[in-house]
């Protein structure tokens, strides 16, 4: 039976490519980069290094700016602290965009408990960050600026190429979160001044455990991990190497392919657009056209989002709900969902709105799959209505004529 896969925003399957590219290093070159002075370590050190230069050149930067880490949240986390402490005595503010991941937002707990000010930058209701706001936030004392290229949830992609010339202007570290978009639309620090950018390899087909952060030559980042001298001294700790191999792999072939991938996936989006719009009381978010190719986002007035979700599991049909690591929020006091923050951020009512979700295609996927899912979602939605306490409500306002 097809089994349709539509959440490739929480992870992507590995590309048979690239875990060739992998096993070697698993089996027979499990040498210690650190420990070169015999074959085995310098095999794995001349693999990180190669690995090094495959991920500096699917972004346009140098090999010495690549620092390999742990993955996309260890990356945000030392790009917010490290480039707030870095940024020295008397820089203790720091922006970010409303609408960033948990890795970027949890991190600005410990920054606010010493001391430093945080500025949310709102978005619009497609989820965009206006690059004015961005001229009015920066200040004197700002440390670090931090926008996503594209975000997880609703697929919106910001204009981090106009940010980034504001926050040079002004002098400020840029940092861009391209978890979602590596990979998947072309990303050059040539043109965009990024000072650091985040990177995931699981994102664009390349193995968990292995993610970078660009760091812009000059730019003053200070450590979050503390022991040898690995990543240039920012990320002590023996590298995962046949994961960082495996995302040097899989960054060669998004750089080679990521425009076929793009072209198809876009295909099959509208595919899926198009046959939503065949159910009443759907809303999709995010921007109508700079969104992440085969990204389809939506909400469907009184259909609880988590509930479709498992309805359309059970059709052998996969999707999310908004990122995956909110549907794991749940009100403290008591089993109600917590909205997201990006639903929130956009404007989306809570009263009639109880979940979005996230189609993220593949490169995989195939119009079949699709299909499989456009014939499930009419009939779970009108179940799932026909069954909410709130469209209840609604239907009894009506009645009453208001
Ligand atoms: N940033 C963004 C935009 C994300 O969507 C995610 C989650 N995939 C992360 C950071 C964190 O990624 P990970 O959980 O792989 O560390």
């Amino acid at each position: 039976m097809t089994k349709a896969f539509f959440d490739h925003i929480s992870t992507t399957p590995l590309d048979p490519r690239v875990f060739e590219a992998m096993r070697p290093y698993f089996l027979e070159w499990y040498g210690n980069p650190s420990s070169h002075i015999h074959d085995q370590g310098q095999a794995a050190l001349r693999a990180v290094d190669h690995a090094r230069a495959e991920v500096a050149a699917l972004i346009g930067a140098k090999a010495g700016e690549i620092l390999f880490t742990s993955g996309a949240t260890e990356s945000n986390n030392l790009a917010v602290l490290g480039a707030a402490e870095g940024a020295g005595a008397g820089k203790r503010h720091v922006v970010v965009s409303e609408v960033e991941h948990f890795s970027v937002m949890n991190a600005l707990t410990p920054l606010r408990n010493a001391g430093y000010e945080v500025t949310l930058l709102p978005v619009d209701g497609n989820g965009v960050v206006d690059p004015d706001a961005v001229r009015k936030a920066l200040r004197d004392d700002t440390a670090l600026l931090s926008v996503m290229h594209a975000n997880s949830e609703i697929g919106t992609i910001e204009p981090v190429g106009p940010i980034g010339r504001i926050a040079k202007e002004a002098g400020v570290t840029f940092h861009v979160d391209a978890t979602a978009s590596a990979g998947h639309i072309p990303m050059d620090v040539r043109e965009i001044p990024a000072d650091l950018v985040t990177l995931s390899a699981h994102n664009f087909y390349g193995p968990k455990g292995a993610g970078a952060l660009y760091l812009r030559e000059g730019t003053k980042v200070a450590p979050r991990t503390f022991g040898g001298f690995q990543e240039m001294g920012y990320r002590a700790g023996t590298e995962n190497v046949p994961a960082i191999v495996g995302m040097g792999a899989a960054a060669i072939l998004a750089g080679r392919e990521m425009g076929a991938w793009a072209e198809h996936l876009s295909r099959l989006g509208e595919i899926l657009w198009d046959g939503l719009a065949a159910i009443p009381m759907l809303h999709y978010t995010g921007h109508p056209s700079e969104r992440l190719p085969g990204h389809v986002s939506f909400w469907v007035e009184h259909v609880e989002g988590e509930s479709l979700l498992l309805f359309l599991n059970m059709k052998e049909v996969m999707a999310a709900s908004g990122s995956a690591c909110s549907s794991n929020l749940r009100g403290r006091d008591e089993e109600d969902l917590v909205a997201s923050p990006v639903l929130r951020a956009i404007g989306v009512p809570s009263d009639i709105c109880t979940g979005s979700i996230t189609f993220s295609l593949g490169k995989g996927n195939t119009v079949d799959e699709v299909r499989l899912a456009l014939d499930a979602l009419p009939g779970i939605v009108e179940r799932l209505r026909a069954m909410s306490p709130t469209y209840l409500d609604y239907q009894k306002r009506q009645a009453k004529g208001g």
